[in-house]
């Protein structure tokens, strides 16, 4: 190597990742993030029986199995009773291909700044693939299921603390107590704001669910990213809440999903870093 060469951007330990096998690796977990976003709600079994045709039934062979390129090749119908597979199933393989790529180039600051690479690494897609077939369900049932809120919640701590471990005993103990501060003080402070605004329009304006994915997200980032990722969401969802009232595809009072908004503010949160969205939003407010 030249003498003064730059330090590489990504540490030795994580140069075996490239975006591309990545991509492939996300396409597979998204490509079971779908079964999980359909079976959980039905109680269903998520291993048994493999995966089947949901029109005939049939079980599928590996190759209909594999993500993208069977329904590409297949043209999104089944091999046996030709029905239509629905494009969603594509578009979550893609979405999470996509998500895994983008956490490997991200700078995640939640875990604090000595945070060690790779179990951040592997952190971060767990997180992505955690929240995924929430949004999914949430979108699907305007419901959060609670399981999914409650251990990804203590998947979230156990994180922390692992993370943590790495950064010497004092600073893994003030980053443990942070993020548990943040998710108790997440779920109360959701809670309220929902009682509140239920008294003041006399109707429930957000879900409970909410409040418990807002537990789990200060979990994973912390009092700073909680309240960046929730002020992220709450733009979001006003944006294009704004948009579907004014163009007349979300009634009046017509409620709509929260969860993919929290989530994709808890995304942005973690593969940006606080200390991004903190300057932008110095910039904005000193413009
Ligand atoms: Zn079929």
């Amino acid at each position: 190597m030249a003498p003064f060469a730059p330090p590489p951007i990504a540490p030795a330990e994580l140069a075996i990742f490239s975006p591309l096998l990545v991509a492939v690796i996300g396409a597979c977990v998204g490509s079971f993030l779908n079964v999980v976003a359909w079976r959980l709600p039905r109680e269903e079994s998520l291993l048994l029986p493999g995966s089947h045709c949901p029109r005939c039934g049939t079980p599928l062979a590996w190759f209909e199995n594999l993500p993208v390129v069977a329904w590409l090749a297949l043209r999104g119908r089944c091999r046996h009773c030709h029905q239509p597979v629905a494009v969603r199933y594509l578009l979550v393989e893609l979405l999470c291909a996509g998500l895994w790529v983008v956490v490997l180039l991200g700078h995640p600051t939640s875990m604090g700044s000595l945070a060690i690479s790779l179990p951040l690494l592997l952190a971060g897609w767990l997180l992505v693939s955690w929240l995924l077939p929430m949004v999914l369900i949430d979108l699907e049932s305007l419901w959060l299921p609670e399981p999914l809120c409650r251990y990804g919640l203590v998947l979230g701590l156990a994180v922390t603390a692992l993370l943590g471990l790495g950064q010497g005993a004092a600073a893994g103990r003030a980053l443990l107590l942070s993020h548990l501060i943040a998710a108790a003080l997440g779920l109360l402070g959701f809670e309220a704001l929902s009682a509140l605004a239920q008294k003041a329009l006399g109707r429930p304006a957000l879900g409970l669910g909410d409040a418990k994915l807002v537990a789990l997200m200060g979990a994973w980032l912390g009092p700073i990213g909680l309240g960046l990722a929730v002020a992220l969401a709450v733009l979001a969802g006003a944006v294009v809440g704004g948009i579907g009232r004014l163009s007349g595809r979300l009634q009046p009072h017509q409620p709509f999903a929260f969860g993919p908004f929290l989530a994709l503010g808890t995304v942005a949160v973690w593969v940006m870093g606080e200390p991004f969205w903190i300057a932008l939003a110095g910039y904005a407010s000193g413009s």
